[in-house]
């Protein structure tokens, strides 16, 4: 059984429904609040008791999770009756995705009002959620890491904690949500380029499913030489990627499709290129875009 045997959980969307069904299913007593109460009834049927305000959720348990829909939300509910009143003492978990200077004033404010506070990154869909493998990026004091650490392997088998920065987890959470959207953006390009030639677009899908474990293992070796800061070529030389990407850019105009994507792409790497960095590793692209 776990230690923390009770918790609260604020907001019951489809991904803190899910948060609090998870601690249901384990045993935990389970307070609940939200700003539409009718979305409770499930969670109530199955055990889950519904607090009449936020406070009161906040009250009911040495934990609180909060989990709604943007830190806007977050601060309306943080801002209701007795709210902060009720915080001192606690366990409070803030599972809505903010950005660091969002982290940085919410621990503000729960420092100010003497709860412990950790700030997490949810980086899995609400059926992918309780999972060995479900993703979690965490960042807070150490000791109240410790202390939720029973309360978070409910939720997600590979928590990451970060550290005690308390904007890490939505630091690093942003930078993974830059890389999936360079890869849509990249897969969609790709998708125009099979159209075009008149190929099977979900096959495509496969053939990049398969080349996907790879390219993670490339992109964190590329990781580990930005942090050596020794930009010798040890896998891919920059200059390849220039003349890939003007590439894609000659085709796309020679086959009439959207352009934007591999002029974006072709214009960054010859800049890269003119700046000398032909002859380095991919990665020291990383030099452009400091400057
Ligand atoms: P959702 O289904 O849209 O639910 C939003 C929740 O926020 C509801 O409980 C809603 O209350 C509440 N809310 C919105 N505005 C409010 C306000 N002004 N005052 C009080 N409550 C307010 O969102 P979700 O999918 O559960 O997502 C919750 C968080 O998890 C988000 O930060 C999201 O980025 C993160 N997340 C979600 C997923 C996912 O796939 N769903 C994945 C990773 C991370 P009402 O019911 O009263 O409207």
């Amino acid at each position: 059984m776990n230690t923390v045997s009770k918790v609260s959980v604020i907001g019951l969307g489809s991904m803190g429904t899910t948060l609090a069904q998870l601690y249901l299913s384990q045993g935990y007593q389970v307070t609940i609040w939200n700003r539409t109460p009718e979305k409770a009834a499930a969670l109530v049927a199955q055990g889950a008791v519904l607090a009449p305000s936020p406070a009161a959720a906040v009250r009911a348990s040495p934990a609180a999770v909060m989990c709604v829909y943007d830190y806007k939300a977050a601060d309306a509910i943080l801002a209701l009756p007795d709210v902060a009143g009720s915080i001192s003492g606690k366990l409070f978990l803030q599972l809505t995705t903010g950005s660091p200077q969002d982290a940085r004033n919410a621990e503000a404010w729960a420092q100010q009002h003497g709860a412990r506070y950790l700030d997490g990154a949810i980086q899995a869909g609400p059926s992918q959620m309780g999972q060995p493998d479900t993703p979690l990026l965490l960042s807070g004091a150490e000791a109240s890491y410790r202390e939720a650490e029973p309360l978070l392997k409910v939720l997600a088998g590979n928590v990451i904690y970060l550290g005690a920065k308390i904007s890490a987890a939505a630091a690093m959470d942003l930078a993974t949500l830059s890389y999936v959207y360079g890869a849509i953006l990249g897969f969609l390009h790709g998708a125009r380029v099979s159209e075009a030639e008149g190929f099977d677009v979900a096959q495509y899908g496969d053939i990049v499913n398969g080349i996907a474990p790879t390219f993670g293992a490339f992109l964190q070796h590329e990781g580990k030489v930005i942090r050596s800061g020794d930009f010798t070529i040890t896998e891919s030389p920059l200059r390849i990627s220039v003349e890939a990407t003007q590439r894609l850019l000659d085709t796309a105009k020679e086959a009439g499709i959207n352009t934007e994507f591999p002029a974006f792409a072709a214009g960054l790497f010859q800049r890269a290129d003119k700046a000398g960095l032909g002859g380095e590793e991919l990665a020291s692209m990383i030099k452009l875009l400091r400057a």
